[in-house]
């Protein structure tokens, strides 16, 4: 062999064994990010009127009607007489604003005028139980009954668990005689299920009025997830550092008609298939940056060998990550902005070529792309002049990515791991919409979180039959909120 050639040869095996090492040593020594919190004592709470309180605050039906002909203002007013006279402490030492009637502003003056505040909000509105489903629920929906070791009804997950809890934590910290340095403020909406118009985006404008800059701000979103996939037992606190944008596009096509029995080759509705077709063979890149490596990384050292290495190894893996979890709807959601042609819209009669064909798509838009780059990724792919394509209304870019190696970010994980001892915590994205996004202009630090423990099955109970909460669950949100209480007070 000539030796030039056989040097060649022994040069690639040495970098062949080398980069299989690397990938053998990186699968076989990933390991859970290491906790380094220190234990805490729990609060002494007294669980029996802390669980009458909230099966209570089940019971208001503070519904966020689709019609705006159907609100009960006066449900709402009693809601908010109910938590004015379950927590007299809150009332006597937080100041308390009502915008635009039903959503609450509360600031807890912090002694040191310097720092910046931290803001909790929630919301207290719920969504409908969907008619005709009303007895499919296993208990009443408005009763706040409590069975099975579970608090059950609309609104147990979504959202008011999170904001009664956080209620309850101050009611706690002020009777043990607590004073914050920093100011803390909550914000809690009362239309966060019909965009959060009237409710939080009025809170965030008269904070900024008053130029006030948070140092982060945390709103209900991931949960604890626990069972993720099979074989992982150990839960994750899930923390949304962000949350995707919103898009529909509606693609019109009109070509001459005329009789079906003699068609041309091309029709509307053949152009108009041809264009989405089109949209969805070519989906936009995904996204294999270093925080799809932070969501695996807790699950990554319980998985098996062949999982783990390619999560291990996600700079080489990122083309066989995408073609095996790109069919996982939500592993794709995680990745990449997705499409979903949601209306085709064509044809009249049976033996009538329609002139006209038009279809929407609804697309959720992954923080590294945006509403133009979606637009001319849509255009490029379809590629073809007959077709127009249309934005319509309520498009919205996806929120800026919260730092997760931030000081709030370990705030919040330290906060999370004091009340659950243990508990890895990993950053996500979020792919629903929040309050939250009406609040980018007063901190770069948005955190989406709820330590509610929920398996994939529970996901339907959001908005759906059956909603329910842990009763041991609830208390442990109590703790989490006043560890993030004190340690949000305290920090620097
Ligand atoms: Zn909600």
């Amino acid at each position: 062999m000539i030796p030039i050639i056989r040097k060649l040869l022994l040069t690639f095996f040495v970098l062949l064994i080398g980069l299989i090492a690397v990938i053998l040593y990186r699968a076989a020594t990933i390991s859970q990010p290491p906790i380094d919190v220190d234990p805490v004592e729990h609060a002494e709470i007294d669980s029996s009127s802390v669980v009458d309180r909230f099966s209570e605050a089940l019971t208001y039906r503070t519904i966020s009607p689709q019609e705006p002909e159907d609100f009960e203002p006066e449900v709402f007013l009693s809601f908010i007489d109910f938590v004015e006279d379950s927590y007299p402490n809150l009332h006597e030492s937080l100041e308390r604003e009502l915008i635009n009637d039903y959503s609450l502003l509360y600031t807890w003056e912090g002694s040191d005028p310097d720092k910046d505040p931290v803001m909790l909000i929630g919301h207290y509105d719920v969504v409908p139980v969907e008619p005709g489903t009303e007895d499919d629920w296993s208990y009443p929906a408005w009763d706040g009954t409590i069975a099975e070791g579970f608090f059950w009804g609309r609104g147990a997950i979504d959202d008011k668990s999170g904001v009664i809890s956080t209620f309850e934590a101050i009611e706690h910290l002020i009777e043990e005689g607590f004073e914050p340095e920093r100011t803390i403020m909550l914000g809690i909406g009362h239309d966060e299920e019909i965009g959060g118009l009237e409710g939080a985006r009025k809170i965030a404008e008269t904070l900024k009025e008053r130029d006030i800059q948070i140092k982060y701000l945390i709103d209900e979103g991931m949960p604890i997830a626990e069972q993720i996939m099979e074989g992982i037992d150990s839960p994750v606190a899930m923390i949304g550092v962000a949350e995707k944008g919103y898009l529909s596009l509606r693609l019109n096509v009109r070509q001459s008609g005329g009789h079906s029995s003699m068609p041309a080759n091309e029709t509307s509705i053949s152009i108009l298939s041809d264009a989405i077709n089109n949209i969805r063979q070519n989906p936009m890149d995904g996204d294999f940056s270093d925080l799809l490596r932070q969501t695996f990384r807790p699950i990554t050292p319980e998985l098996p060998f062949a999982e783990r290495m390619v999560l291990s190894n996600i700079w080489l893996f990122s083309g066989l990550i995408e073609s095996q979890f790109s069919n996982i709807p939500y592993i794709n959601a995680a990745l990449r902005t997705t499409f979903a042609p949601t209306i085709f819209d064509s044809g009249v009669k049976e033996n009538v070529i329609p002139q006209s064909a038009s279809a929407i798509a609804n697309f959720r838009i992954h923080p590294m792309d945006d509403v133009e780059s979606v637009k001319d990724h849509v255009r490029r792919k379809v590629d073809d002049d007959r077709v127009t394509v249309e934005e319509m209304p309520r498009a919205r870019n996806p929120s800026p990515v919260t730092d997760y190696e931030s000081e709030q970010y370990r705030i919040l994980q330290t906060a999370i791991q004091e009340a659950f001892p243990d508990m890895p915590v990993a950053p996500i994205f979020f792919l629903a919409a929040t309050d939250s996004r009406h609040y980018h202009d007063l901190t770069d630090h948005v955190f989406r979180f709820r330590p509610i423990r929920a398996t994939p099955a529970d996901q339907t109970r959001i908005h759906g039959t059956d909603e329910r909460i842990g009763v041991s669950n609830y208390l442990e949100m109590i703790q989490f909120q006043i560890r993030l209480l004190k340690n949000s007070s305290q920090t620097d």
